[in-house]
């Protein structure tokens, strides 16, 4: 394949929030080969003037479910695989349409569907897959159910034997599960045994939770990274700081399923729940980014609220300047995802991930809130998923 060079690119730097004038980025076999002064030359480049335009990395969604494309459970269980897989492909589609060039999936994807992005069947994000999700009996989730240490090893074991990334556990209650919200799963034995398991492949056990009390157990006994975490407390920003840990709060789903055209039947309790977390989940933002604790982007969508994966962005606006919101979104999400380098930022040696945006991100975040208007160039892996220039 010939090199592309993007000439003219103001090129934006996620660490340290800053835009660099008059780049060039040649990409060769899919990878990012070189960030050059403005005249870069190769003979047999494809060559596109960006005229001054911002390109950035491509986006990181560190929590989808790529495999809900309905939020009717029991809908979703009645699909025959086929027609559950042409479900699936629609929806990566949908989300690399919208920036994200890389997804980690927390429950649902498997192998199989990684599989079928890398050798090109589906055309969508680079996915970071576990397996099943693991929650005790009356756990909250569409679950493996796993009660003791052999259990939740044996279904580590089996997991990491099909080539997870990570593996989640449900270590509190939630908001469509019947399992009060402050109701604890799991004793610490059975943590620190799938903490155990998991470093044991090299891997990381991701804690869905949502109060102090259970993030807190959650990150004391080893757990990488907190799902949710929406009624976090001072607590708790200690103790992320100690352990190295990662916050991925997901605001999008909480305010998708709250609007009223919400194609949802949530009980009245869960109703409560949602309103109640919803507006807590801005308050622990605010709180663990003014403590500097790391963040990644988050959305936890299902069915069609996927739509509004990009809305995550405008909701953490309110607390967030747009350099911290664009920091986790990429570099941050390659962290947790062990991609760094590779993924999140536009340096040598990564994979050509890219995004023209018509304006500056870093003074409007909105523009990715906007994706169909805003974003004129998408590319995945050097390939053009989109080029309107
Ligand atoms: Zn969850
Ligand atoms: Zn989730």
């Amino acid at each position: 394949m010939n090199p592309i060079i993007l000439r003219n690119a103001t090129v934006l730097d996620p660490r340290a929030g800053e835009l660099i004038p008059d780049r060039s980025v040649v990409i060769r076999n899919g990878r990012i080969e070189e960030v050059a002064d403005a005249k870069a030359h190769a003979g047999d480049a494809t060559v596109i003037d960006l005229r001054g335009r911002v390109l950035m990395p491509g986006l990181i969604d560190s929590h989808v479910h790529a495999t809900q494309a309905s939020s009717d459970f029991a809908e979703l269980r009645s699909w025959s695989p086929y027609y559950a897989a042409a479900r699936v492909s629609r929806l990566l589609r949908e989300m690399l349409l919208r920036g994200f060039t890389t997804v980690r999936d927390m429950g649902g994807a498997d192998h199989g569907v990684a599989r079928a992005v890398e050798e090109g069947l589906f055309e969508g994000p680079r996915v970071l897959y576990g397996g099943p999700i693991i929650a005790p009996t009356g756990g909250h989730g569409l679950t493996e159910i796993c009660d003791g240490e052999t259990e939740l090893r044996r279904a580590i074991r089996r997991q990491m034997a099909l080539g997870a990334h990570h593996v989640k556990l449900t270590v509190s209650g939630g908001v469509i599960s019947s399992m009060r919200i402050d109701a604890l799963g799991f004793s610490e034995a059975e943590i620190r045994a799938a903490v155990d398991e998991a470093a044991l492949a090299h891997r990381y056990v991701a804690g869905h939770a949502y109060t102090a009390e259970a993030v807190n157990r959650a990150l004391r006994w080893g757990v990488r990274t907190i799902e949710h975490g929406n009624l976090i407390d001072g607590s708790s920003i200690e103790l992320f700081r100690q352990h190295e840990a990662f916050y991925v709060p997901t605001l999008a789903s909480f305010f998708a399923l709250a609007r009223e055209d919400a194609p949802h039947a949530l009980s009245a309790e869960s109703l409560a729940k949602l309103h109640h977390v919803r507006d807590a989940g801005i308050q622990a933002l605010a709180l663990a980014d003014r403590a500097g604790i790391r963040i990644g982007y988050g959305t936890d969508l299902h069915g069609p609220l996927h739509a509004h994966q990009s809305m995550e962005f405008q909701l953490r606006s309110q607390v967030q300047k747009p350099a911290d919101i664009l920091r986790s979104a990429t570099v941050t999400g390659a962290e947790i995802a062990g991609l760094v380098g590779s993924v999140g930022e536009i340096v040598p040696g990564a994979h050509a991930d890219l995004l023209v945006v018509d304006g500056n991100p870093l003074e409007d975040i909105g523009l990715l809130a906007d994706p169909e208007r805003s974003l004129l160039l998408i590319m995945k892996g050097g390939g053009f998923v989109k080029n309107t220039l």
